[in-house]
C-alpha cells in the first residue's frame, strides 16, 4: 500500500482584517495583517497540522505576501514544491470586514493576481501523482485555465483510484464569475465528500426543502454530505443514516477559516479509517479553535489540541 497524500489546488492570498466591525472599506481604518490565508491553504495547513502527508498547487507572486504564505505552510509540513513563484504577477490579497450583524464584506485581489497563475506545471503533476485524495474549494473556480486544471487533476486523482472532496466555500462576490456556475455543479458530481455550509445546500438541487436536495446530492453518488451550520455544529448525511455534532462551546473571536480546518479536519479523519460520528466530533473540535483565534490560518490544530479541547468540554470546562 502506498502512503496517503492529500492534496489541493487553489488560491494563496494574504488577509488583511480591518480591526473595527462595520460595512465596506470607505473610508481609512485600522487594519491587521498580513496573514497567511486563501481557503485551500487554510484546508492544507490543517491537514499537516494533523500529521498527514500533504501539499498545495497554487501560485504566489515574488514578493513578501508569497514568501510569508510559503514560509508558514513549509513550517506546518505542507509539501510547497508546486507553488509557483511567478514573475510579473503579485501574490493575491483579501481584505475582510465583519460587519455587526457577522457577515463580511471583502475586497479582493486574487483574479488579477498570482492567483490566476494556478495550473498544471510540471512540480503540479508530480504532486498530483502521489495524490490518493484531492480537494476542491468552490472558490477557486474563477477562471476558464483554473477550471480546465482542476477538472483534469480531478479526474486524473480519481483515474489513480483517489477520491475526492468538494467545499463550494461560495463568497456573493464571486457568484457572477462566468462558467463558475456549471463548473461547481461539475465538482459536486465527481465528489465523494461534499461540504456545504447553510444554504449552500439548496443551491445545487431542483428541490426546495433540505430533505429534497440531500436525496437528490445522494442519488448524485456523493456518498457522504456534510453539512457546516455554525454555531450550530454540523450533519452528516449518507445512504443509510444521519449523523449530528453539535458545536463546541468557545468564545468565537474571528470565523474565518473556522469552515476550512473543519473540512480538512473531517476528511483527514475519513481517509484515516475514523467512523462518521468520531470524524464529525474532531471536525467540530477543529472548527471551534479555528473560530477561538484571530487570523484565518492562525487556529490550525493538531490532534493533540483536539483532544484537549474534547477532553475540556467533556468535563464541562469551557475553553
Ligand atoms: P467559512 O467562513 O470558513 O467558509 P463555513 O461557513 O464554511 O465557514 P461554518 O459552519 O461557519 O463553516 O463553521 C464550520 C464548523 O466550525 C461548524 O460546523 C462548527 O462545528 C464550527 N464552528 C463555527 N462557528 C463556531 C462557533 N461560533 N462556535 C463553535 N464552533 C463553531
Ligand atoms: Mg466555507
Amino acid at each position: 500500500d502506498s502512503p496517503r497524500c492529500i492534496v489541493t489546488i487553489g488560491e494563496i492570498v494574504v488577509e488583511i482584517m480591518a480591526q473595527t466591525q462595520g460595512v465596506g472599506f470607505l473610508e481609512p481604518m485600522a487594519l491587521k495583517g498580513p496573514y497567511p490565508s486563501g481557503a485551500p491553504a487554510i484546508f492544507i495547513d490543517q491537514v499537516a497540522r494533523l500529521g498527514v502527508d500533504c501539499g498545495i498547487i497554487s501560485a504566489v507572486g515574488r514578493d513578501d505576501f508569497g514568501t510569508l504564505n510559503i514560509e508558514r505552510l513549509k513550517r506546518d509540513r505542507v509539501d510547497v514544491s508546486a507553488i509557483l513563484s511567478v514573475d510579473s504577477y503579485s501574490t493575491g490579497s483579501a481584505f475582510v470586514r465583519y460587519r455587526p450583524d457577522g457577515s463580511r464584506d471583502f475586497v479582493y485581489n486574487i483574479r488579477q493576481s498570482a492567483c490566476s497563475q494556478v495550473g498544471l506545471h510540471e512540480t503540479s503533476r508530480a504532486l498530483l501523482k502521489r495524490a490518493t485524495h484531492l480537494h476542491i474549494m468552490g472558490s477557486s473556480l474563477f477562471s476558464f485555465p483554473i477550471i480546465d486544471a482542476v477538472t483534469t487533476a480531478v479526474h486524473q486523482v480519481k483515474a489513480q483510484g483517489g477520491t475526492i472532496s468538494f467545499d463550494p466555500n461560495i463568497r456573493k462576490e464571486m457568484l457572477d464569475i462566468p462558467d463558475m456556475r456549471a463548473a461547481l455543479e461539475l465538482m459536486l458530481q465527481e465528489c465523494d465528500i461534499f461540504l456545504p455550509s447553510g444554504p449552500e445546500l439548496l443551491l445545487f438541487s431542483s428541490g426546495t426543502s433540505q430533505e429534497e436536495a440531500i436525496r437528490e446530492i445522494l442519488d448524485m453518488g456523493v456518498s457522504e454530505i456534510v453539512l457546516k451550520k455554525g454555531h450550530e455544529g454540523a450533519s452528516c448525511f449518507c445512504a443509510d443514516k444521519t449523523v449530528h455534532h453539535d458545536a463546541f462551546a468557545v468564545e468565537e473571536c474571528d470565523p474565518t477559516g473556522a469552515g476550512d480546518c473543519f473540512g480538512a479536519t473531517y476528511v483527514t479523519c475519513r481517509l484515516s479509517g475514523k467512523t462518521r460520528e468520531d470524524s464529525l466530533l474532531y471536525a467540530c473540535a477543529s472548527g471551534a479553535r479555528a473560530v477561538s483565534v484571530f487570523g484565518p490560518m492562525e487556529g490550525t490544530s493538531s490532534f493533540a489540541e483536539l483532544d484537549a479541547l474534547i477532553a475540556a468540554q467533556k468535563k464541562g470546562i469551557p475553553a
